[in-house]
């Protein structure tokens, strides 16, 4: 079973806003050591940037789109111009919009639950769950899953093939992932689109790892929509992002019925009501909307389009490799990869190591070193399985393999006896 990490400055993770570094290093290393937290993959701290935004606006938030209180303008107006930033941030077309939703697995059951009738849709069996899974909910979509490729090529022939061997079908999407969560290696997300375009298919791309390690551009890759998450990309927890083409979202029912997604509500004679539902964004986001967590999405896009992707890319190569060539040094590491030694990728790899179980290396890693990683099977099973090249132990939700009764409860604690340094 692999374990994963993010290349990450150890100064990345500190100060710890809500629980101090003071707290919480003790806490997880007895005080001993620095810690130094790489399972940045899973979640990334907010940036202290964003925090502060956040903590600047709060005092003043009202409720949105419902009021012409002071507050609830204020409010609708950061709130719209989260949209706006975000969709500079992600180079949209003028047609396109931006869905503020709660992360990218939200973000893509939307989409799934938007696609027009019959709708067949292509997806690597490689895929995080939250891009593999939400085309299963609907039970009229033919969905195809793909072999993995073991190379970017490899992917581009497969999904043509695919493509034309299923021709005539009416309305079909791809899903794709710009970055791979357990690898880290890049797809050739172009290349898949253009693909998917000369066969009459759209693409969705899961941007929930590349959006926080290398510009995403709409317009340039030309794919349909982009899904990410705000607590990859150093927002807090609880909102994320849908943007592009509006026709199909706005072709849809609303994904939640309710208040903000309607524009009029009447009752009929005959006693039940009829609905007119916005043809905007709104429509997707009835219930009041999440403000501060799209004001915190706007303020770490910012955040990031001010430090400059280019330097980020650089210094991140950099530890990657000293991360990589550290690894190779140890006889019994083997770093998990589909496309080879060589192949592009963001500042994230797993590995698993021999004789080891990943939970209770990860334990030893965070309680022994202050290190803090990633284990089990990343919400990608099919994925660790093929770069396993065997079954693994059979696996808990998500992560990490289903522990003997009592010993779970054993995992991040140190046994008494300590782990042996
Ligand atoms: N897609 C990829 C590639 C991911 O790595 C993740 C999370 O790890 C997701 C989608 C799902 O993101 P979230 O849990 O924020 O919905």
């Amino acid at each position: 079973m692999p374990v994963s990490a993010v290349a990450a400055d150890r100064s990345v993770c500190a100060p710890l806003p809500v629980l101090g570094r003071d707290v919480l290093v003790p806490l997880v290393t007895g005080g001993e050591v620095d810690y130094a937290a790489l399972d940045y993959a899973a979640s990334a701290p907010a940036l202290q940037r964003v925090w502060d935004d956040v903590a600047a606006y709060a005092p003043y938030y009202g409720s949105v789109h419902r009021g012409a209180g002071y507050l609830s303008q204020l409010s609708t107006d950061l709130f719209e111009n989260a949209r706006r930033t975000v969709a500079d941030f992600l180079g949209c077309r003028a047609d396109d919009q931006v869905v503020f939703t709660r992360s990218t697995t939200d973000s893509l059951n939307l989409l799934a639950a938007a696609l027009p009738p019959g709708t067949r849709v292509f997806v690597f069996e490689t895929e995080h769950h939250a891009s593999l899974l939400p085309w299963e909910r609907r039970a009229d979509l033919a969905v195809t899953y793909l072999n993995a490729p073991r190379t970017p090529r490899q992917a581009v022939d497969t999904l043509e093939r695919a493509l034309a061997a299923r021709e005539p079908y009416g309305a079909a999407l791809v899903c794709v992932t710009g970055a791979s969560n357990v690898t880290g290696e890049l797809w050739p997300v172009r290349e898949l689109a253009a693909a998917a375009h000369a066969h009459g298919a759209r693409i969705v791309l899961d941007a929930a790892q590349l959006a926080p390690h290398h510009p995403v551009d709409i317009a340039e890759l030309d794919v349909d929509w982009v899904a990410f998450s705000g607590h990859k990309l150093y927002a807090p927890f609880g909102a994320g992002v849908l943007a592009g083409r509006a026709d199909w979202l706005q072709q849809a029912g609303p994904y939640l019925a309710g208040g903000g997604a309607s524009r009029k509500v009447a009752r009929r004679t005959d006693g039940g009501v009829d609905v007119e539902w916005h043809t905007t964004a709104a429509r997707h986001e009835a219930g009041s909307p999440n403000v501060i967590g799209a004001y915190a999405i706007a303020s770490a896009c910012q955040a990031l389009t001010e430090a400059g992707f280019e330097g980020l890319v650089a210094r991140e190569q950099e530890l990657i490799a000293a991360v990589r060539a550290g690894l190779a040094e140890v006889p019994e590491v083997r770093v998990l990869s589909l496309f080879g030694e060589d192949a592009p990728r963001v500042g994230v790899l797993s590995f698993v190591v021999e004789g080891w179980n990943s939970s209770h290396f990860a334990a030893a890693l965070s309680a022994e070193y202050g290190i803090g990683v990633r284990d089990g099977l990343f919400c990608a099973h099919p994925l660790v399985r093929t770069l396993l090249g065997s079954e693994p132990q059979e696996p808990g939700e998500c992560g990490s393999p289903e522990a003997a009764p009592g010993e779970r409860s054993e995992v991040g604690v140190p046994p008494a006896e300590g782990w042996g340094r």
